[in-house]
């Protein structure tokens, strides 16, 4: 079976991007990215062509940017595929949409891990642990090792270890039932979450929000059940604890909760609190590169040797630039909206 490409002119800029992963690191954080910032410059998507037939039992639309080289559609998925060991590909938007499985995603995995490469993956929504993941894309039908699966509850709590966060202190957490279990894995204790989702605040005059002195990192994340209480209770937090962290498993401005349509994602969380903190968090998912550096050094692999798969400029694609390494970017998901059709990929 063959990658190819079925494709009009096209192309991305190049964005000049400086791939380091050793500089502009923020204290206290030791990786890179802090806040989301770009790094690379600004990254924007420029395509015209006519809509090409479609074909294929998997119809994938694909461009290639090979690292801080100039963006290109690809031409050759043969010597991209034989250049790089290990693919790490975005979930929401690559792999699934919602609970819908894409077309072609399977015959993909299986040409990939055919030709002996070390596939994992990656993913902003910190709602799922990485137990949870597997079981998702279990129920999807792909077989996928807990193991090969890095979520951003993982990253949070896997970011605080590496920080040797203190055990006696706590973890408030704005976000969902992933990051709890990340965080229990991990040994730390923690406050929040959903038992805080039908929490109100009934404010009285003098009303005093008591919060908990033992909490030294709030992490927020997506939470579909996020109110003022939360808020309020993160703030103080960050606000009047001492040396409390701000921390941020994503910042995504959209996740895909259904196929039907965009919805506001982690980023609208994250915003409030750092709109009453005015503080940056401390951002453990993409494109911070802490997840980059951390499988890296996991699986014994040099950026280089690793090609990231996404549908986001923004998160994914920036992902791998920051990280060094070469980048896919699938019009399969977020992009698809706006540039349908432009490009394919067809697996045959
Ligand atoms: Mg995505």
């Amino acid at each position: 079976m063959l990658l190819q490409v079925r494709a009009s002119p096209t192309f991305l800029p190049s964005t000049s991007s400086s791939t380091s992963s050793s500089a502009q690191a923020p204290a206290p954080s030791p990786f890179l990215g802090k806040s989301g910032q770009r790094r690379g410059g600004p990254v924007s998507l420029a395509a015209a062509a006519s809509p090409a037939p479609h074909r294929g039992v998997a119809r994938r639309s694909v461009m290639a940017a090979a690292g801080a080289a100039p963006a290109a559609k690809l031409e050759d998925a043969d010597a991209l595929i034989d250049s790089v060991e290990t693919f790490i590909f975005d979930c929401d938007g690559v792999i699934w949409k919602g609970d819908k499985l894409i077309d072609g995603v399977p015959e993909t995995l299986d040409l990939l891990r055919s030709k002996g490469k070390r596939l994992v993956f990656v993913t902003n929504n910190s709602t799922k642990s990485r137990k949870q993941y597997g079981k998702k894309f279990e129920t999807l039908g792909l077989s996928v090792d807990e193991e090969e699966i890095f979520a951003s509850s993982f990253a949070a709590a896997a970011y605080l270890q590496s920080i040797d966060f203190p055990k006696d202190k706590k973890v408030y957490v704005i976000g969902e039932e992933g990051i709890l279990k990340e965080l229990e894995l991990a040994g730390f204790q923690h406050l929040g979450g959903p038992t805080d989702g039908d929490k109100k605040i009934e404010l009285k005059p003098g009303f005093y929000m008591e919060h908990d002195k033992d909490v030294g990192a709030v992490v927020v994340g997506f939470d579909r059940y996020f109110n003022y209480y939360k808020v309020q209770y993160g703030t103080l937090c960050i606000r009047e604890n001492p040396g409390c962290l701000f921390i941020a498993t994503n910042r995504d401005a959209v996740t895909h909760l259904t196929d039907a349509q965009e919805w506001a994602g982690g980023g609208s969380m994250v915003g409030a609190v750092l709109g009453s903190t005015k503080q940056e968090p401390l951002v453990v998912g993409k494109p911070s590169t802490f997840m980059m550096d951390y499988l890296a050094k996991k699986f014994g692999i040099t950026t280089s040797q690793i090609c990231m798969v996404g549908d986001r400029l923004d998160t994914d694609i920036l992902f791998g630039q920051n990280g060094g390494c070469k980048t896919l970017l699938v019009l399969s998901g977020f992009i698809n909206s706006s540039v349908l059709t432009l490009i394919y990929a067809l697996l045959i």
